[in-house]
């Protein structure tokens, strides 16, 4: 054979798939349905005309750190910025995952967390969530103590059930971590709650964070900032973690443009606020809506999305609606998920074809 071979523990792996198809309504990734405010464009195009392309950008981001800190209340020092929060997540765990080290998560839940575990050749043990896939405080204890891991993730709202856990629950996972997670002899775990979706739901760990307290919180611009498409996304975490991270991620990682629109977009946060508050009405209505439903479970969600169960096979009604012209998340196979869908709330118009398109297909069943 004249081509080399991966590495032996990546053999098993899958990509992450998440299939795209050229419909009418595609609902399937939970990104904005919303374009960024045409002023952001113009304010980030003047920004990077006077950017020096032939100079590395800024290594530190500094000025970008300090309007994402200003932005949440907490000091620069406890800022991370990287390309999409997928980057913080594989760099916290280039830092303190690795060979003989745990990562703890809770399925369902976001396939990313266990993937970049084992990228990085990370453990990954999958505890379980409660059937409302709620996160058992007792239980996740007796298990934090059990395999003592170097990283615990907790998504919330989780990727794909919707579900928001509370304070006591990131205040109950998070002495558990102190007690029995290990990164070392005398060192706890790190708790790292990801809230790519934060901005939806009514409770954030973001003023949690301490240089005292083993906690992580990761946001990102892809979903109310609606720039998926430029891959930024950032943490609040303890000062000396930042400066784990800032040791172990590639120089320059984030691009001049990058750092620019980061900063540009914070300008616009009333519009952002509008924006959240739109799509939270429109997931209350689309929830009600499907709610009327025969043969159709709806899970609370916090999130941009809502996870629902036909009565039926899940697969054959996405494929109905697929011939509707409206894609949703099909996660009717996955473990712990069977018959599920799930779809993004998207513009008032869209969601009343999502509705329409899964009406039929369940009357179809
Ligand atoms: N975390 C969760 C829970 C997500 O659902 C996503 C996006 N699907 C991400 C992180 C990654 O988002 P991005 O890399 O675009 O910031």
């Amino acid at each position: 054979m004249s081509l080399p071979a991966p590495r032996g523990d990546l053999a098993a792996l899958e990509g992450y798939h998440s299939p795209q198809l050229d419909v009418d309504v595609r609902l399937n990734t939970n990104e904005s349905p919303f374009a960024p405010p045409a002023a952001f464009v113009d304010s980030w195009l003047a920004t990077l005309a006077a950017v020096p392309l032939h100079r590395y950008p800024d290594r530190g981001a500094g000025a970008l750190r300090a309007a994402i800190a200003a932005h949440v209340g907490q000091p620069p020092e406890r800022v991370f910025a990287a390309n999409g929060s997928n980057e913080i997540l594989q760099t916290l765990l280039l830092a303190y995952g690795g060979p003989g080290r745990r990562a703890l998560v809770f399925e369902p839940t976001y396939a990313l967390h266990a993937h970049i575990g084992r990228i990085t050749g990370t453990g990954v043990v999958a505890g379980e969530r409660t059937a409302d896939f709620r996160i058992s405080p007792t239980e996740a204890g007796l298990l934090i103590a059990a395999v003592r891991p170097a990283v615990v993730f907790v998504c919330s709202p989780n990727n794909p059930t919707g579900t928001v856990e509370d304070r006591a629950t990131v205040e109950a996972l998070l002495a558990a971590v102190l007690d029995h997670g290990s990164t070392g002899p005398r060192a706890p775990g790190l708790l790292v709650v990801d809230e790519a979706y934060g901005e939806f739901a009514d409770f954030s760990a973001l003023a949690l964070v301490a240089d005292d307290r083993p906690l992580v919180v990761s946001r990102t611009y892809s979903k109310v900032w609606s720039l998926a498409a430029l891959r930024l996304g950032f943490c609040v975490a303890p000062a000396p973690v930042v400066a784990d991270l800032e040791r172990v991620v590639l120089p320059y990682h984030l691009s001049a443009a990058t750092q620019a629109a980061g900063v540009a977009a914070l300008a616009f946060r009333d519009e952002m606020a509008e924006r959240v508050g739109a799509l939270v009405a429109e997931r209350h209505r689309l929830t009600e809506a499907l709610g009327r439903l025969p043969g159709l479970t709806v899970h609370p969600s916090g999130a941009n999305f809502v996870l629902v169960t036909p009565a039926t096979d899940g697969h054959a009604v996405w494929q109905r609606m697929v011939d509707r012209g409206v894609l949703v998340r099909d996660f009717s196979r996955w473990p712990r998920l069977t018959n599920c869908l799930r779809i993004t709330v998207g513009t008032p118009e869209e969601n009343d074809r999502c509705i329409t398109a899964l009406r039929e297909s369940l009357e179809e069943s």
